[in-house]
């Protein structure tokens, strides 16, 4: 064994290392798929333990790439063979639930689920809910500054962090764990780390906000035939909701009817002859007076003949029947396959002149083949797109990012709405950045890790 992963090991223990073959039997991501190729994989069990490890990492210039539960969606956890997988699987403690104060403590490890698990069993939530919430771990979450389905009520994960700690890549450990929600003391150094996906240091703990617990959920599925309609709604139930509106994820008639067609588990709610789907989420504090107030802002919108049809859950079975469409990205992949995804945001107004530029790109290149698949957080300025090129069993991901990214210019729109930069869209970070923001950001870079060994390659390149 190589002397740096003897004295390794030696900090973390054997179940603390995976050496040789074992790491190519482990995944590449969170479906359990793909083989690692790494030197090793480091699993420390706490702080201190991964401080040393990165003491010796950064004295022997060893690349490390963090990794939490593998769920990211922009290669942020590739790793080559000369590379160290440092994962944080075994750091996944809940310490402290403090009921007073609305915080907790955790591990960076520790998967979204238990958190919102835990935060429920003292009548409390975590704002951060996304469909990898089984793997996902608070770490990952902050590294990429996760979105998710609240953000129009809550925010992103940053604003669900009130203090971290972190190690540094010459091991130094910064605790920030700060648990007021007022803290001006000088710069707010937690936000260095957050979104920079592992580049600039490797969160350890966090202290997480927590909100009050909600009482009531009212959920509707509603079609609509003229885009400009869909603003009116989101502006009518975001104001005469008294600010409960929690959701408002958006379906183009595409991706509806492709994934009520290609799963026949779901069924249709609503015929899919309608340009969109919107799913409307409000939660508050009283069942009664908010689901009168939510049924009155539905029967306004209706009467206003901007909403054409509409589907109310009317119990916990209903309501889970209809996210379970829009969160079934499994049978969008499969139906799908080959082809690329994406997470642009953009001005809610621009975005059908945005997604008929994409289309008649699309038409120019590959015909009527291709296809194209929209949805998403339409409430936080967030569509996602796939597209297929129709092109058997090919796909040529640089000429679908050309289609996809070239027209976002135009409405200033960035090329990570939440996923983050990762691996896979470096080259199109300078499309959302300007030079100064660029150059900023690689001076941080070189000062904070001026070895370039951690996670090397990533966002900046
Ligand atoms: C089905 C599905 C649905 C999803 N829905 C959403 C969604 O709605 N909104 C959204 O924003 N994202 C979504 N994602 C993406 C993904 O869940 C998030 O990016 C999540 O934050 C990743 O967490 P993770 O622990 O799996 O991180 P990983 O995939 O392990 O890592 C992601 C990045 O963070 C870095 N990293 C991981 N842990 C640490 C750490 N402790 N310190 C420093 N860097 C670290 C890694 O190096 C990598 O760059 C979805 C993914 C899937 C598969």
């Amino acid at each position: 064994m190589q002397l740096l992963f003897v004295k390794i090991e030696e900090i973390v223990g054997k179940a603390g290392i995976i050496i040789g073959d074992e790491v190519s039997s482990r995944p590449t991501n969170w479906l359990g798929l793909g083989n690692r190729e790494a030197k090793a994989i480091i699993r420390p069990k706490t702080t201190q333990e991964l401080s040393q490890v990165m003491q010796l990492c950064h004295a022997a210039d060893q690349s490390v790439v963090p990794a939490g539960g593998l769920s990211g969606l922009v290669q942020g956890t590739d790793t080559v063979k000369d590379d160290v997988l440092i994962s944080l699987e075994r750091m996944r403690e809940i310490e402290v639930v403090d009921e007073a104060g609305a915080t907790m403590i955790v591990q960076a490890g520790t998967p979204l689920q238990l958190v919102q698990e835990r935060a429920e069993q003292s009548a409390m939530s975590f704002a951060v809910d996304l469909g990898a919430r089984g793997s996902a771990s608070i770490g990952g979450l902050i590294a990429t500054n996760a979105g998710g389905n609240s953000v129009i009520r809550y925010g992103m994960m940053r604003e669900q962090v009130l203090g971290l700690e972190a190690v540094l890549a010459d091991g130094t450990i910064i605790s920030s764990m700060n648990s007021m929600l007022k803290n001006n003391a000088g710069y707010d150094l937690k936000q260095l780390f957050i979104g920079s996906e592992g580049t600039l240091g490797i969160v350890t703990r966090a202290v997480l906000r927590l909100r009050p617990q909600m009482i009531s959920t009212n959920t509707v599925l509603v079609a609509v035939n003229d885009f400009e309609n869909i603003t009116k709604i989101l502006k009518m139930f975001s104001s005469e909701l008294g600010g409960t509106l929690n959701a408002f994820e958006v379906m183009w008639q595409n991706y509806y009817s492709l994934i009520l067609g290609g799963n026949k588990q779901h069924k249709a709610p609503l015929p899919d002859e309608y340009a969109y789907y919107i799913l409307i989420e409000a939660c508050g504090g009283d069942q009664q007076i908010d689901a009168a107030r939510f049924m009155q802002v539905l029967e306004t919108a209706l009467a206003d003949e901007l909403i054409l049809d509409a589907v109310v859950a009317s119990s916990e079975e209903q309501r889970n029947a209809l996210w379970a469409i829009r969160d079934d990205i499994i049978t969008l992949v499969m139906t799908m396959l080959p082809a690329a995804a994406f997470d642009v945001s953009l001005p809610i107004g621009c975005m059908e002149e945005y997604i008929d530029d994409v289309t008649s790109n699309m038409q120019d290149k590959w015909g009527d083949k291709a296809k194209l698949v929209v949805f998403g957080h339409l409430g936080d300025s967030n569509i996602h797109l796939a597209i297929g090129t129709g092109v058997e069993n090919e796909l040529d991901h640089g000429e679908v990012e050309q289609v996809v990214y070239q027209p976002l210019a135009a409405y200033n729109g960035s090329v990570s709405a939440e996923h983050g930069i990762g691996l896979e869209k470096r080259d199109w970070l300078s499309t959302s950045r300007s030079k100064t923001e660029l150059d900023l950001m690689r001076s941080l870079k070189t000062m904070m890790d001026p070895k370039n060994i951690l996670n090397p390659g990533k966002v900046l390149g």
